[in-house]
């Protein structure tokens, strides 16, 4: 059974990183089709006007809780979650599964040469990983049945997609149906991170919570983007509280 928390209209499994690896294990041994989401704020801001990208959220066989404004608006419902497992860390997580257990991983998106230098990266840290392919390719509509074909080739049991989100994520709906890859997950600016494009955040900013003021710091022409992301997010999420605490003194 799935223990799932809803914020904002949009369900976020209550897991940790073995529980989201465990998850993996039981999609590849199943074999068949699987989508994995990792919802930060911007996910859920975005899902809010956008119907179909809420659609395929709510449709994932799995979403973990990405970013520190997720798990306080959990904590400001009264329906905490235990912790975060980002996009990043996942990916990290899953190379190191895939050398010991013999997955092969696809990587597909971010700007040409970028899935290489990652893949590079991820092999460096866990020697024997199969990677199955990588491709910069891009989400517009036309390039997909011949992307289709690379994957399907490839034959992966890990397809990582990065043209961020939403188009990520719609891309792994529209086309699961027919690469019917065992796990696939948007992973946003993660080939970035691991590539060396984007300077990582220090350990202790990303336990303090504070990867999205890093992120404006480093990336500062994003600062929209990261502004509506969580501010915008936490006082949504407040007045969300103050209206479901209200309701429940009503009743
Ligand atoms: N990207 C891409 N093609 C596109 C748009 C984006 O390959 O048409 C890549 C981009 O190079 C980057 C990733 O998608 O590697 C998006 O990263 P970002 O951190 O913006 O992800 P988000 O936070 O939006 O999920």
């Amino acid at each position: 059974m799935r223990k799932r928390v809803t914020i904002l209209g949009v369900a976020v499994d209550d897991v940790l990183m073995d529980d989201a690896i465990a998850a993996v294990a039981r999609f590849i041994a199943d074999g068949g089709p699987h989508q994995i989401v990792t919802i930060n704020p911007e996910f859920i801001m975005e899902a809010r006007r956008n119907c179909a990208f809420r659609q395929v959220l709510a449709a994932a066989d799995l979403a973990t809780p990405d970013g520190f404004g997720i798990i306080l608006a959990a904590r400001w419902r009264g329906t905490p979650l235990r912790g975060r497992v980002t996009g990043v860390a996942l990916t990290e997580r899953i190379a190191a599964e895939a050398a010991q257990r013999g997955w092969s991983l696809f990587l597909l998106g971010a700007a040409p040469g970028v899935a290489e230098r990652a893949a590079a990266a991820l092999q460096r840290a866990n020697p024997g990983l199969r990677i199955a392919g990588c491709y910069a390719g891009s989400p517009h509509p036309d390039d997909e049945p011949a992307i289709r074909e690379r994957i399907l080739a490839a034959k992966p049991d890990v397809l990582l997609v990065a043209y961020g989100h939403p188009a990520q994520d719609l891309w792994i709906a529209r086309n699961q149906p027919i690469l019917r890859v065992p796990v696939a997950m948007g992973v946003g600016g993660t080939f970035d991170e691991l590539a060396g494009v984007v300077p990582r955040a220090p350990a202790l900013v990303q336990r303090l919570g504070l990867k999205w003021l890093y992120r404006l710091l480093v990336q500062p022409w994003r600062w929209r983007r990261i502004m509506t992301a969580v501010p915008l997010f936490l006082w949504t999420a407040l007045r969300e509280r103050r209206s479901f605490n209200e309701s429940h003194a009503q009743e």
